[in-house]
């Protein structure tokens, strides 16, 4: 082969090599563009996907996307947003001006001041609630949140991207509920203001009928008569509780009542209470027993008139509910921290108890669940009032109770802490000493002994004054005699005459005794005396007036005979009659008959002033001991005539004269207003005779 020849062929080989690379690299590329191209569709049709599903999620939701370029003012949303306003993707313009003219004009300045403020960087996103209106004209609620999502440098916005939700039913909804909230609020103040103008209209008749049959229950009558004066006044006092409770309510309802914040003693609010239920477990023949933790400090901070409220509804439906036993008051202390202290207030008694499927829907207004047992009156509100007041003191009631057996409604209340926290019970003298213990009632006798505990007492129990005198013989004999021995009267038999005659030869073995007696005894004060008894200690009774007897009988003192506790028959003996000068100021006619009638039953000397011009020209400095002054009369209001009545006083430098206001007004601002006028105090009409009492008495 000629070298030329071989030549050739290498060339043809070479370029056959290369020919054979560049169509395996053509193949290759052919390949790669196949597999990008399949890649490609893939994701395509991945992105479809993606975007059908938003697009249906954000269908199912109502909810529309926009993007807005900021410096050109193009909006591009998806069709959702043209179908929220009604209209068709081609037809709803995209810009940025057409969006700002749909808002609602009282939504308008809002909505573009937030969205300015969100776009000058001063709130990381903005959201808004307005009104856009649609295609037909419809204005829709719509709630819009958005956001810069690109800034250019020198930060001012490019794009700001945003969704867009359809809340025109929950809006429609809204409004209708706060329409609908509305009116029942102007209806029921409407309700509120009616029942309290008219309480004035009520009231004053009501005085009328409850103050003549009072009076007329003083006079002679026969059997008969007296029975339907009975029923008459017992109408009338229910009509006028139900009153008051409707009024209560109405108050705490409407959120009224506010607590007026002052220091609250809670031993002298417990014998309050005590007092006003003595008539009535007196009838009733109930024991009321006390009990006031000694722990708890004599003052702490509350509203005192809204705590007596309280307790008094609890208070007198254990009286109302109970026919035979006992009712147990007490207060217990539950704990405190740096600035509120903590009181369980506990009113257990023995009635005819509440079903235990009933105990849950107590505290509804208007709930009485004994109604089978059809004698006992009442409104429901009671207990319903009671919830209001335990909220507002931060509290929690609680109630346990048996059918036929008794209640125990407790509840917790908190007060605030007064700096100076002490009790004024002064137990000393009484660490160490033995104490005997005569009465078959372990109740009673875990109640004192709760006392005698924190004093630092010996005691020892027994149910009879027989077995007593057994222990005392033997102590003494030991060579420790008891110092005191605490009877309870209530145990007390024929036999124990006896018994008290020996103890009395052997001078009690040194123990000095203290008699504890119930309300209804059948001792008299000289049958007590007659017995060798110096001491008695009255139920119920608080404890510092228990230290006072158990010191009183220590001293040894024998000449004086001491009545302490709710002593009746000391009360009777100490009291003198005073005979009162009083001026009634009063135009009703009714209402002055009442009065003068029921003060003249009284035993004071009463002159009438017609109304308030008349009171003041009567008024002389040192005349009258009390005032009686109606609030609204003619020619003068009472609160003119008690302003001008303090005039004359400060110019005369006369000594001030108790005035009390009448009045059928209960607010607080009533009662504010009486004694920003100078008054001294008040009662509400109508005018009881209890109620009067106890102002003739504090004079
Ligand atoms: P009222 O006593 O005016 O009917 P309350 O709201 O004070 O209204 O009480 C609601 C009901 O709860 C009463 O009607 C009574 O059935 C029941 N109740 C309340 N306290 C007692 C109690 N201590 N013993 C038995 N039942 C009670």
């Amino acid at each position: 082969m000629s070298e030329e020849l071989h030549q050739r062929i290498k060339e043809l080989e070479n370029r056959n090599k290369v020919l054979t690379t560049a169509t395996e690299q053509w193949e290759q590329l052919q390949k790669m563009f196949l597999d990008s191209q399949a890649t490609l569709k893939k994701n395509e049709h991945d992105l479809r996907e993606i975007n059908e599903r938003m697009e249906r999620a954000l269908n199912a939701g109502d909810l529309a996307w926009w993007d807005w370029e900021y410096k050109t003012g193009a909006i591009y949303y998806n069709p959702e947003r043209a179908r929220l306003l009604g209209y068709s993707v081609e037809e709803l313009p995209r810009n940025f001006s057409d969006v700002v003219n749909r808002i609602h004009p009282d939504d308008h300045d809002e909505t573009v001041a937030l969205i300015r403020k969100h776009i000058a960087g001063e709130t990381e996103y903005y959201e808004a609630e307005y009104r856009l209106q649609s295609k037909s004209g419809e204005w829709k609620w719509f709630y819009d949140r958005g956001k810069v999502v690109e800034r250019d440098i020198m930060g001012d916005p490019v794009l700001i991207s945003g969704v867009l939700i359809d809340i025109n039913e929950r809006k429609v909804a809204e409004r209708e509920l706060t329409e609908a909230h509305n009116r029942a609020d102007a209806a029921s103040k409407a309700k509120s203001l009616f029942l309290a103008n008219m309480s004035h209209e009520i009231y004053t008749p009501l005085a009328g009928v409850v103050g003549m049959a009072d009076i007329l229950k003083q006079s002679e009558l026969a059997d008969e008569q007296r029975e339907y004066i009975d029923i008459i006044v017992n109408s009338a006092s229910n009509l006028l509780s139900v009153l008051n409770d409707i009024m209560e309510y109405i108050k705490v309802e409407n959120k009224k009542v506010e607590l007026s914040i002052t220091p609250v003693n809670i031993p002298q609010l417990i014998q309050e209470i005590s007092t006003s239920i003595r008539e009535r477990c007196r009838e009733k023949g109930l024991e009321v027993l006390l009990y006031i933790d000694t722990q708890i400090p004599d003052h702490v901070m509350g509203d005192p008139k809204r705590v007596r409220q309280l307790l008094q509804i609890f208070v007198n439906n254990a009286v109302k509910f109970t026919e035979q036993g006992r009712i147990i008051l007490a207060a217990e202390f539950a704990g405190w921290d740096d600035d509120s202290i903590r009181v369980r207030f506990r009113i257990t008694d023995t009635g005819i108890g509440i079903p235990q499927h009933e105990i849950g829907r107590l505290f509804d207004s208007f709930t009485r669940v004994n109604t089978k047992i059809g004698k006992y009156g009442g409104s429901g509100l009671g207990l319903a009032i009671a919830k209001h007041l335990v909220d507002l003191m931060n509290g929690v009631i609680t109630v346990e109770s048996e059918e036929g057996k008794g209640s125990t409604f407790t509840c917790t209340v908190e007060f605030d802490r007064l700096v100076e926290q002490e009790t004024h019970l002064d137990a000393s003298g009484l660490a160490g000493r033995r104490i005997l213990l005569v009465d078959s009632d372990t109740e009673r006798r875990t109640l004192l002994n709760d006392y005698f505990l924190v004093w630092d007492c010996e005691t020892e129990e027994r149910n009879s004054l027989q077995e007593a005198q057994d222990a005392l013989l033997h102590q003494f004999g030991a060579g420790k005699p008891f110092d005191l021995i605490l009877i309870e009267a209530g145990t007390w038999s024929k036999e124990d005459h006896e018994t008290v005659n020996q103890l009395n030869e052997a001078s009690w073995y040194r123990a000095k005794p203290v008699l504890i007696a119930p309300q209804k005894t059948d001792f008299s004060t000289n049958g007590f005396k007659r017995e060798g008894f110096r001491t008695l200690l009255f139920r119920p009774f608080l404890p510092e007036q228990l230290l006072e007897a158990l010191k009183s009988a220590l001293s040894g003192e024998t000449s004086s005979f001491n009545l302490i506790g709710d002593a009746q028959f000391a009360d009777l003996q100490r009291t003198e009659k005073r005979v009162l000068k009083i001026l009634l100021a009063e135009d009703n006619l009714i209402n002055q008959r009442v009065a003068l009638v029921t003060l003249k039953k009284l035993g004071h000397e009463t002159d009438l002033a017609e109304n308030g011009v008349m009171a003041v020209e009567q008024y002389e400095p040192g005349k009258y001991d009390l005032i009686l002054m109606d609030i609204l009369m003619p020619e003068m209001n009472g609160l003119d005539a008690a302003r001008k009545i303090r005039e004359m006083e400060s110019e005369t430098n006369s000594e001030p004269v108790h005035i009390c206001a009448i009045t059928a007004n209960i607010h607080k601002e009533d009662e504010e207003a009486c004694y920003e006028a100078g008054m001294n105090s008040y009662i509400t009409k109508p005018f009881r005779l209890e109620e009067l009492n106890k102002v003739l008495s504090a004079l």
